[in-house]
């Protein structure tokens, strides 16, 4: 298993006397320490880099406090400089627009876009009695339209009924319309997802959005995505303009580097967490707990 950063960095630190502020040795070797510590949490390279000459700035010169160990202190450092980069702003969904509220997922395959769609209705009709509709634009996985209409079944909100043979942006229209003449209060387009970065359903998902102008645009990324978070927020905040992140799989034993990438290189929110596979499984972001796990 990982050192934790705390007893990586009382190791190496605390051997160096006390003096009446951090040196820039002292922070030089607390700052190798870290960045160890935050690959091994996955977090991305480059923002590894970038992280670690932030807090490197912020650690010299410090006066250590007598009641503490330099390690205890420059842990104190890296943990807030964490809070800071993953953002502490009220993360709630943005549904201040005219009914019905589009909102769009996107993300890779796998990611758990289909699974998360669900449970945001859920959440939205348990928690603000709001009247939502579910709409599968997947027509090239086998099944996926009906695997949302399962679980908008389980979620006990409506789902778009299955037109044979309709191009996802024409359903993308039809969602809406359906939505309009309905009442309903929010729609949840679910979009194809892709293996790699792929233009072409790329730019359907550009399509899409220019067509539903949606309040939010969700990207579902795997916590255990690791190293590969960098460049597919990226991808997607340039190509369709990411408003928020929602991290599933946080109930496994990823580190929780991804949510660091993704905020660093978007800077978009991270607005939920997915902590199972079941509906109730979402949960709102703290900082605090995806800080903690990052330090280990
Ligand atoms: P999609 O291809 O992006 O639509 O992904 P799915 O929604 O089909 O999810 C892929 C798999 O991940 C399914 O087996 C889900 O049950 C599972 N899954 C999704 N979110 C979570 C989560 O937060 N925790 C766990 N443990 N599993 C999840």
């Amino acid at each position: 298993m990982f050192d934790s950063l705390s007893s990586r960095l009382g190791a190496t630190l605390d051997k160096l006397k006390k003096r009446g502020a951090l040196s820039e040795s002292d922070v030089n070797t607390a700052m190798r320490e870290i960045r160890v510590a935050l690959l091994e949490a996955d977090v991305a390279l480059p923002v590894v880099k970038e992280f670690v000459a932030r807090v490197k700035e912020q650690a010299i010169g410090q006066d250590v406090v007598k009641s503490v160990t330099p390690g205890q202190m420059v842990v104190k450092i890296v943990h807030d400089a964490l809070i800071d980069t993953l953002g502490t702003e009220e993360t709630g969904l943005n549904l201040a627009a005219t009914p019905p509220v589009p909102i769009l997922m996107v993300g890779l395959q796998g990611s758990g876009k289909t699974t998360t769609s669900a449970k945001i209705a859920r959440k939205l009709k348990n928690d603000q009695k709001k009247k939502v509709l579910l709409a599968s634009l997947d027509v090239y996985r086998p099944a996926a339209q009906h695997q949302l209409q399962v679980l908008a079944d389980q979620a006990e909100v409506d789902c778009l009924p299955i037109v044979k043979g309709q191009k996802p942006v024409a359903i993308a229209g039809r969602a809406l319309e359906e939505a309009r003449k309905g009442g309903y209060d929010v729609v949840i387009l679910d979009t194809a997802g892709r293996l790699h970065i792929d233009q072409e359903l790329m730019d359907e998902v550009a399509e899409v959005s220019a067509l539903t102008e949606p309040a939010e645009t969700l990207l579902v990324s795997d916590a255990m995505i690791g190293q590969d978070a960098v460049n597919t927020a990226r991808e997607f905040n340039e190509k369709v303009g990411v408003t928020g992140i929602v991290l599933t799989r946080v109930d496994g034993d990823a580190r929780g580097g991804a949510a660091l990438s993704m905020r660093a290189v978007t800077g978009r929110p991270i607005k939920l967490l997915g902590t199972s596979e079941k509906l109730d499984g979402l949960e709102g972001f703290h900082a605090d707990r995806i800080a903690n796990r990052i330090l280990g």
